[in-house]
């Protein structure tokens, strides 16, 4: 079998042309071949020598995932499902702002962690996705919007480690994926502007700040270990004090100076005052000077296997002005696409419901764009 490309970040692709006989720099071109210009075939990229293309066309391809799926919100977010194979899926969001263009991407096939009001968590765990299968939600995104849009210029600024998955979990084919983020022969993203979101796989968090110190946010969403336990059950194995120093150690190699705590609010559950104020205790206990980190409540997505229900907005908002008040930086989230199940944690990907997926793809309320690219193509236009 050949090697897919995507697979490598400059480093591996520079190991696998020095294989080919190659000089390393060849390397370079070829990343910014794939990454920078969208190239899924060795016959476009006319500044390598002929008996290059050839040599990497019986040695190599670059192959990113079929699309089962295109949805896109009255907002104006875009949810685009994967075919992972053997009947699993996998969810990218696109999700549009004044001042950036923000991808949220998936990790894993599923979650092992199994978090009660995450409907991913609910679909137990399939396989972990390998670094091409994560780089190519980027990839195929990037160009198709660029396409679509008629520009040349990057359109997604920022990465969220947010979509299905724990990526912690999944560590060995999450690093060469962000270092490809990263490396400005790929997509140049700032370290600021990529973040991991994690249930808190505290081992992984220590090993990230040496191999890869990207923005962080915690998924936090209680203030004392027996609610956690409850909630997120890899609370179990690392309970909160842990947490809590991993984030500590975390922020003496952080490109920001904060740590991001979320927060999903569940009625009745989590979102009651003594809960505010015990996150205020937890905060001051572990700060080690200045302020150390911001929470992000976020309004629970619901779905029907959960048994949960949305904090209303008042709740949400009046426990936003007990931490405020503290002096914690608090936002609330706003609930994106929504229409289309693209939220946070509405993300099920279960591809073997196809007649699901035929459904909502007649009730698009929006323009179809073009029809969604097949295995074997680039991005449409590249
Ligand atoms: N596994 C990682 C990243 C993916 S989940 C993590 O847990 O951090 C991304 C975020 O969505 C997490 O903060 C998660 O707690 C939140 N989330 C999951 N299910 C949700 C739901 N139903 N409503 C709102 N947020 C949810
Ligand atoms: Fe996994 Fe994150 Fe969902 Fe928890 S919230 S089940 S860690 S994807």
């Amino acid at each position: 079998m050949t090697a897919n490309l995507l697979d490598f970040d400059l480093e591996g692709l520079a190991l696998f042309c020095e294989r080919l006989g190659e000089k390393r720099f060849r390397a370079t071109q070829l990343f910014r071949w794939i990454h920078q210009k969208g190239a899924a075939s060795f016959g476009e990229m006319t500044d390598l020598a002929k008996s290059l293309r050839e040599k990497l066309a019986t040695t190599a391809h670059i192959k990113g995932l079929d699309v089962i799926s295109r949805q896109i919100s009255a907002d104006g977010t875009i949810k685009w499902l994967f075919d992972v194979g053997d009947g699993n899926a996998v969810e990218a969001v696109f999700i549009p702002e004044e001042d950036r263009g923000t991808l949220c991407v998936s990790s894993q096939a599923g979650c092992a962690v199994g978090c009660r009001f995450c409907s991913t968590g609910h679909q137990g765990f399939s396989r972990n996705l390998t670094t091409g299968e994560i780089i190519a939600q980027l990839w195929f995104a990037e160009h198709f919007l660029r396409h679509h849009l008629g520009r040349q210029d990057r359109i997604i600024t920022n990465v969220v480690m947010m979509g299905m998955g724990e990526p912690l979990q999944n560590y060995n084919e999450l690093i060469p994926a962000l270092r490809i983020m990263l490396d400005d022969h790929g997509y140049g993203l700032s370290r600021r502007r990529v973040t991991v979101s994690t249930s808190g796989v505290v081992p992984m968090m220590d090993r990230l700040a040496q191999d890869c110190p990207v923005a962080l946010a915690v998924s936090l969403h209680a203030p004392n270990d027996a609610l956690r336990d409850n909630l997120v059950p890899l609370n179990r194995k690392y309970p909160i004090a842990e947490l809590m120093a991993a984030c500590n150690r975390y922020l003496l190699h952080a490109p920001r100076d904060f740590i991001t705590f979320e927060y999903c609010m569940l009625d009745g559950v989590n979102d009651q005052p003594e809960h505010a104020q015990q996150l205020i205790a937890l905060v001051r206990q572990y700060a080690t000077g200045g302020v150390w980190c911001k929470f992000n409540l976020i309004p629970f997505n619901p779905f029907p296997q959960s048994g949960l229900v949305r904090s209303p907005q008042s709740q949400v908002l009046a426990f936003a002005k007990i931490l405020s008040d503290a002096g914690i930086v608090t936002t609330v989230r706003k609930t994106r696409g929504d229409d289309i199940d693209a939220a946070c944690g509405q993300l099920a990907g279960d591809v073997k419901d196809r007649t699901r997926v035929g459904e909502r793809i007649t009730q698009q309320r929006t323009v179809m764009l073009t029809p969604v690219m097949s295995r074997d193509r680039k991005p449409e236009g590249m």
